[in-house]
């Protein structure tokens, strides 16, 4: 039998209400800041697990990441989030021994002080081997060019600011390697402004785009290294964050899918008044609704302009395209011959290459000591992403051309994992695997998303109590999502305190 919750029409003298739609990490932070702030907070996320793209699964008896396994450390916004929920003393960085790239003619070690793989330091011996003399001598031409070259108003892709400024080597040997692996897209397609803030800004400041990436590196949390982990893996946060929300006596509603964002006519209520936004839900067979003056919508692009369709048309035409299908395999071996770390905390594959599906591989118990030191010596967690949007027509052929069935894509990542590995894995070896599908989940930054972006804030702004917010607005990546979140957040609060 259905159930139909009407909360009352709300009035000024009420204790404000507000509605969280998606509990990923965006929603479930936007919950609680809402929260530390007066307000009464409800969450509703359509799946039955909170967190959203930084979820948790169980392989041969391991908990591990299934999602998001490491946050970008250019910002202190995760450490102090992390922090903030009494998990400071778990915060730890990969190992040094850091990552490789497949090139068409065979694997080299990544260069470490880049971001997006353009590197800093040209004279790096790692870059050296990855470009060649040629590759040098062009890259360099980057310190002598004039600092306006790819910082103009005009949007520019990844690809188009790393191709004037350095060339093609860069940008196909370092570049599309990396944002392949990070950004499952193409560097063609990518919008540089919304993927690397701050980037285009420091050519002008700094004089080239390898100063820019320099000092981008040294401004995070933690310099030297461009990411950070926590101790049991990304998905304790969520844990974290969803435990102090219940203690806070934040309304957790998992399983229940928002159905429809709606609000009665202004005229229907007291001049004056706020006019509140009606969130209806389906959990099963039930479903219900709640009003509530303060909305918060933390679900994917598509799906946000969707739900507010109805009651902001305008919004529809900047709907995103929806983000690339997203294989994860996770495989647990027992291959000793792995405790050398033969390639590092993994490898990237650059897009021309042949005979390999994969697009990156994660050597998890190389990259982090905790996982190592809870599976023990010669047990090896591998992680193996498969799909990328934007991709050039001979790649998605390459792509589409691959079983997508469970048996056939476990039997495809043994293969790559033997290959990029160098060490035979064969079925006899896996204690444990696990394929999880990410669809849509991660935005597609689409050259010109930037400024799409600011025109859906610009609409936003002008629905009392309303914010729009979650990777599709903020970025993709964690650091990006819990700063971009907060910021939204602390807006609306002033805006309300106002
Ligand atoms: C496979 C993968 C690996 C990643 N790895 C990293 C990494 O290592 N480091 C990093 O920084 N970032 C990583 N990311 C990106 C990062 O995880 C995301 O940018 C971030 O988690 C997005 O958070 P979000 O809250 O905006 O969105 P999401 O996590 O997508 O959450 C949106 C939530 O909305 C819910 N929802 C959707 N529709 C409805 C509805 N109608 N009603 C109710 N709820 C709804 C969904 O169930 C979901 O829980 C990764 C992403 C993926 C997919």
């Amino acid at each position: 039998m259905p159930e139909h919750q009407h909360t009352p029409a709300l009035h000024s003298t009420a204790p404000r209400r507000a509605a969280v739609v998606g509990g990923g990490i965006s929603g479930l932070l936007a919950a609680l800041d809402l929260q530390a702030a007066g307000w009464q907070v409800g969450v509703y996320d359509a799946a039955a697990s909170w967190g959203g793209c930084v979820g948790v699964h169980e392989v041969a008896g391991v908990e591990l990441d299934s999602g998001a396994e490491s946050f970008a450390t250019r910002s202190t916004a995760v450490a102090e989030l992390a922090e903030e929920l009494g998990l400071a003393g778990k915060i730890v960085t990969p190992d040094p021994a850091g990552a490789w790239v497949w090139l068409p003619d065979g694997p080299v070690p990544l260069p470490r002080t880049g971001i997006l793989g353009i590197p800093s330091d040209l004279h790096a011996p790692e870059v050296r081997a990855a470009l060649g003399a040629s590759g040098i001598l062009r890259a360099t031409l980057d310190a002598k060019m004039s600092a306006s070259v790819g910082t103009t108003e005009a949007v520019l892709s990844v690809a188009e600011l790393v191709r004037a400024r350095m060339g093609r080597r860069v940008l196909e040997r370092l570049v599309a390697p990396v944002v392949g692996g990070v950004h499952s897209a193409d560097p063609e397609v990518l919008d540089v402004d919304m993927v690397a803030p701050g980037l285009r800004a420091g050519i002008r400041e700094h004089g080239s785009l390898a100063a820019a990436v320099a000092a981008l590196r040294a401004s995070g949390s933690k310099p030297g290294s461009a990411v950070g982990g926590l101790d049991g893996g990304m998905h304790t946060l969520v844990a974290a964050l969803v435990e102090r929300l219940r203690a806070n006596g934040v309304a957790l509603h998992s399983g229940h899918a928002v159905t429809r964002i709606s609000r009665p006519a202004k005229s229907r209520h007291d001049a004056g008044a706020p006019v509140p936004w009606t969130v209806d839900w389906e959990a099963g067979r039930d479903s219900g609704s709640e009003s509530v003056d303060v909305l918060v919508v933390a679900t994917d692009g598509p799906t946000a302009v969707k739900l507010l369709a109805a009651e902001v048309p305008e919004l529809l035409p900047f709907a995103p395209a929806p983000g690339p299908d997203i294989r994860l395999v996770t495989l647990v071996v027992d291959v000793p011959e792995l405790d050398s770390k033969p390639r590092g905390t993994g490898i990237l594959v650059a897009p021309q290459v042949e005979g390999i599906s994969a697009k990156a591989l994660t050597h998890a118990t190389a990259k982090w000591d905790w996982l190592a030191d809870s599976t023990g010596p010669g047990t090896h967690v591998l992680r193996l992403s498969y799909g990328r949007s934007g991709v050039a027509a001979a790649d998605a052929v390459r792509l589409t051309a691959r079983p997508v069935d469970g048996a056939a894509l476990t039997a495809t990542a043994l293969a790559d994992a033997s290959t990029l590995l160098g060490v035979p894995i064969t079925d006899a070896d896996v204690l444990g695997s696990d394929i999880v599908r990410w669809r849509g989940a991660l935005p597609f930054a689409a050259v010109g998303h930037q400024g799409r972006v600011a025109q859906i804030h610009a609409l936003a702004q002008q629905q009392p109590g309303l914010v729009l917010a979650g990777g599709w607005m903020s970025g993709n990546g964690l650091a990006a999502v819990v700063a971009g979140t907060r910021r939204q957040v602390r807006a609306l609060v002033d805006a309300a305190t106002e």
